[in-house]
C-alpha cells in the first residue's frame, strides 16, 4: 500500500532566512529578504515495519541544505540579464542599470535563472538527490518552499 510522509518546515526548523531579488518583477527588482521554509511530501509503499523512508535521514538532510542558504544573499548564476562580476573577496551584480557590489561570503549561488519560490524548491528537490539515495518503494518527492508564512510553491517528482 502506497502512503506518505510530510515534514512541515515551519513547525520541524527547516527554514532559511535570506536576501533576493527577482529582476524580472519590478516590486521585487530591489534588495529585499524572507523567512523561508521548506516542506516535504514523500511518497512510497511501506515496508514490514510501517516506513517509508527513515524521517530523521529526510529532515537532517533538508536541514544542511537550509543552513547553506541561511542568512545569505541567493544569486541566480543563469539568468542572462544579471550580470556576475566576482573576485576574491566581493561580487558585482549588474542588471537594468543597478549595481550590487556584496562580501563574496555572504552570496551563494544557486544555477537557477530566478530565485523564485518554484525554483528554489526544485533547486532543493535536485540538492536533496544528490546528497541521499532514493530509496527503491518511493514514488514521489514533493518539495515546497514557501516564501513567508501562507504563500509558496510545489514542485513534484515521480520516480
Ligand atoms: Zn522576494
Amino acid at each position: 500500500m502506497s502512503a506518505y510522509i510530510y515534514i512541515d518546515g515551519w513547525k520541524s526548523n527547516l527554514r532559511f532566512s535570506s536576501a533576493h531579488v527577482i529582476p524580472e518583477y519590478e516590486k521585487c527588482g530591489q534588495l529585499h529578504g524572507h523567512t523561508y521554509a521548506v516542506h516535504a511530501k514523500i511518497t512510497g509503499k511501506y515496508d514490514k515495519n510501517g516506513i517509508i523512508m527513515d524521517f530523521s535521514l529526510l529532515k537532517d538532510t533538508l536541514k544542511k541544505i537550509t543552513d547553506e542558504l541561511d542568512h545569505k544573499i541567493l544569486i541566480p548564476e543563469k539568468n542572462s540579464s544579471v550580470k556576475i562580476e566576482k573576485d576574491s573577496s566581493s561580487v558585482k551584480i549588474s542588471f537594468l542599470g543597478k549595481n550590487y557590489v556584496f562580501p563574496l561570503a555572504d552570496c551563494v549561488f544557486l544555477p537557477i535563472s530566478s530565485t523564485t519560490a518554484e525554483n528554489l524548491a526544485g533547486y532543493v528537490l535536485e540538492k536533496l538527490q544528490k546528497k541521499i539515495v532514493i530509496p527503491k518503494n518511493i514514488e514521489s518527492i514533493e518539495i515546497g518552499v514557501d516564501e513567508g508564512y501562507g504563500q509558496g510553491a510545489r514542485i513534484s517528482k515521480t520516480f
